[in-house]
């Protein structure tokens, strides 16, 4: 090597080592995420809500090339199942270092046909699911001895490009991914100086079963693709590559915020050509 050179860093598995938890992981982009970890490494905690067989499919997956998985039922707007989730992973793995936040759903209607029904249940899982994560991932944080020279735990909060741009129809899920952007920020703000990062991801379209009508046919998805400058739709892989960076001590000296991974979505491409 010549003189000078800097030496080239070991090769090495970003989250070896590490145990994470991803909550709504029994498909679509928490299902990539779980695996995406495992991958790099982690032990992962694959929770599932009302879809058990994927998610323990996923596990066998994992165990079968020498990871550590094990696959968890809970609601997570639940707060008592939250935190019998977050026990749970903790006692299967000796302790957490890593939350991804990622389960989500859509009930989307015009504001005049909105239920408080539909407003309630999207805001229980989107927003405040993503609360009663956080806040028992950073109990379990602090409950474990400080580890040397690393973050004490890192979370990543599945967010979308909604929590910046509007969007008509849907106003309960934009006002769940707004508050998550607010939540992620002042959480992160909260719990830094314990060494605990709390980042954000923002998805654009995803081709995932939550948007499935926006993709599934070649008329939708050349509509969709006006809105993404990049010119694809997004994959679940996408996203866990940005979750394994986030997760890992790559990115530690990144906290409180949010990783847009859309193709550019939020560049408002409605301006090219000067709008
Ligand atoms: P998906 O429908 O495939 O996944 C949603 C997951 O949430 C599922 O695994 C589901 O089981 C789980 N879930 C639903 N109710 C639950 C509950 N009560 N408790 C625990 N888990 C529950 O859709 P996805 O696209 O993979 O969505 C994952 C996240 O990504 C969501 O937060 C969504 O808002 C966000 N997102 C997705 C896109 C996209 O284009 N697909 C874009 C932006 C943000």
């Amino acid at each position: 090597m010549a003189t000078g050179t800097p030496e080239a860093p070991p090769v090495r598995s970003l989250l070896a080592g590490r145990r994470a938890l991803v909550t709504g992981a029994s498909s679509g982009i928490g299902f990539a995420v779980a695996r995406g970890l495992a991958a790099a490494g982690a032990a992962v905690a694959v929770n599932y809500h009302s879809s058990r067989e994927p998610a323990e499919a996923l596990v066998e997956e994992i165990r079968a090339v020498g990871g550590r998985a094990v696959a968890l039922g809970a609601d997570v707007s639940k707060e008592e199942e939250v935190a019998g989730l977050i026990d749970r992973t903790v006692a299967e793995f000796g302790g957490m270092d890593v939350l991804v936040a990622n389960s989500g759903i859509q009930k989307d209607a015009p504001v005049g046909e909105m239920t408080l029904a539909d407003w309630n249940a999207v805001i229980s899982l989107n927003l405040t699911g993503q609360f009663l994560c956080c806040r028992e991932a950073i109990r379990a944080f602090r409950a474990a001895p400080e580890p040397e020279g690393r973050a004490r735990g890192a979370i990543v909060c599945m967010s979308s490009v909604h929590e910046l741009i509007p969007w008509a129809g849907h106003v309960n899920y934009a006002a769940a991914k707004g508050g998550v952007r607010m939540m992620m920020q002042t959480l992160a703000q909260e719990v830094a100086p314990e060494r605990i990062r709390v980042n954000a991801i923002a998805p654009g379209a995803i081709r995932t079963p939550i948007n499935k009508e926006a993709w599934g046919t070649p008329e939708a998805l050349e509509r969709l693709l006006r809105l993404i400058p990049y010119g694809r739709i997004g994959e679940p892989e996408d996203v866990a590559r940005a979750a394994t960076w986030l997760a890992s001590d790559e990115a530690d000296y990144v906290t409180g915020t949010t990783m847009f991974v859309d193709g550019g979505m939020a560049l408002y491409p409605g301006f090219v050509g000067n709008g």
